[in-house]
């Protein structure tokens, strides 16, 4: 960071990415000034959203696959048997 005032480079005097940004603070030695300098986003703000899509997104798919099947010695046992059933005992309308 340049000092705009006078072109002297600018000491880092503080760094706080408390608020999901990361914030620089500098200070220019000679003029006394500080500026703080918006360095973007902060990593642990980008792996806490990452993280919390991912739970997100794992919880959507549990809820909509439900629980993991295991693996049947007959795939369509499920839909046979109602298709017998219904066989066997046909609607009336
Ligand atoms: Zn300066």
């Amino acid at each position: 960071m340049i000092c705009t005032k006078c072109g002297a480079l600018m000491d880092q005097t503080d760094k706080d990415s408390s608020s999901g940004r990361v914030i620089r603070e500098y200070l220019c030695r000679n003029c006394g000034i500080y500026r703080l300098e918006d360095d973007g986003v902060a990593l642990w703000k980008v792996l806490h959203d990452a993280r919390e899509e991912d739970e997100a997104e794992r919880a959507a798919q549990a809820a909509t696959t439900a629980a993991p099947e295991p693996a049947s010695p007959f795939p369509n046992s499920r839909t046979s048997l109602l298709q017998r059933l219904t066989r066997l005992f046909p609607l009336r309308k």
